[in-house]
């Protein structure tokens, strides 16, 4: 029996090298698809494992891969013919590779959360009408989804855990003079600079309650956050009868990627959860984290704003990284940007890409005043 065809979009990044690891240990799939931006050798790395695998890169050229340039990725999704895309790709480019994939493929395992934030409803929407399904592979949304999945009565609310990020316990006040080698050290996931920095600003977050409102259609009042430092509770669903339905699971990125592969089954393939020590669940401090609020603020104001925010963080947080501007200006930057007011309802891609490419040239500017 041929197994289930599967293509990796961004196959040499961390969600693409841990989707590889599950996929070599599960063989009722064939990785007929390795996509990359520009590492080529680690890319032919992987494609070693899996021979049949036809290879694209879409940053640079080369003769060792079998597309590469501009449409490399959409020759490589029509050639192959898959059942599932991994969509392992960073960014806001991740927009147009999911929904070039959703055309192609009947589930994708959707890692990159900008696509649901930046595309919002127009995104779910065109996704479905191509016939395509949605699984989660961020940590908490897959927790939800598999929550939910198996839920009979209505939900009154979620919670979506927080590690609080490797400032959690560094005072408010001493927070303008963190380094980036300080952020870049995560207490639970090993994860992208970004994401990372994100984490310590709860940007992260703030992204992921907008990717839970559109993911689970749930108004923002319903999808709350709290601070988890032990990183072992990943998500909860609360029930009129005030009971709550618990995920845990160690802290491995592969267990969402293999379940969003095998959904509705799930996988003997990883270490046993020791479920005892001490556990923590806290509210996180408002003024500590205030880009959560302003995602709140960002759903309520519609689309634009929810991709101005999304483009300001990725500049602002660059910006820092490179030592150009303190760690607290990352949302001193993006809460302007915010607020300089972005249209709402957004209903095609040109459109919202115009609104990210504005959001980024903004956050830039006011990044050289
Ligand atoms: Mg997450």
């Amino acid at each position: 029996m041929k197994g289930k065809r599967v293509v990796i979009l961004g196959a040499t990044g961390t969600i693409g090298r841990m989707s590889v690891d599950v996929l070599s240990k599960l063989d009722q799939f064939e990785v007929v698809g390795l996509a990359a931006g520009k590492d080529i050798k680690t890319l032919l790395e992987i494609k070693s494992k899996f021979p049949l695998a036809k290879t694209s890169i879409t940053d640079v050229s080369s003769n060792d891969v079998d597309f590469h340039g501009q449409d490399a990725i959409e020759n490589l999704l029509s050639s192959t013919n898959p059942d599932i895309v991994i969509v392992g790709v960073s960014g806001f480019a991740g927009l147009k590779y999911a929904l070039m994939s959703s055309k192609y493929s009947k589930r994708l395992c959707l890692a990159n959360k900008e696509s649901i934030i930046t595309g919002g409803k127009f995104f779910i929407d065109s996704v479905k009408a191509n016939g395509c399904e949605i699984i989660p592979v961020d940590s908490e949304h897959n927790a939800i989804f598999r929550l939910l999945d198996s839920e009979k009565s209505e939900v009154s609310f979620i919670h979506i855990t927080a590690s609080g990020g490797a400032v959690r316990d560094i005072p408010t006040k001493n927070l303008k003079d963190v380094t980036p080698d300080v952020v870049l050290k995560h207490p639970v996931w090993k994860m992208g600079a970004r994401i990372t920095v994100d984490s310590s600003t709860m940007f992260n977050k703030g992204l992921e309650v907008m990717e839970a409102h559109f993911l689970f259609n749930l108004n923002p009042k319903q999808i709350r956050v709290l601070i988890h430092p032990q990183g072992k509770i990943h998500g909860m669903i609360y029930l009129k009868d005030k009971t709550v339905k618990v995920l845990m699971s160690n802290a491995d990125m592969r267990i969402p990627i293999a379940y969003a592969l095998c959904y509705p089954q799930s996988m003997d393939i990883f270490e046993e959860f020791d479920p005892c020590g001490t556990y923590s669940l806290f509210d996180p401090d408002p003024k500590k984290y205030p880009a959560l609020g302003l995602a709140y603020r960002c759903l309520e104001m519609g689309d634009g704003s929810r991709i101005a925010y999304n483009a300001a963080d990725e500049v602002a947080v660059q910006a820092f990284l490179e030592g150009k501007i303190k760690f607290t200006q990352i949302y001193e930057i993006v809460e302007k940007v915010v607020e300089k007011g972005w249209p709402n309802d957004l209903k095609d891609y040109d459109s919202i890409e115009q609104v990210d490419k504005e959001g980024r040239k903004t956050a830039m500017e006011m990044l050289s005043k």
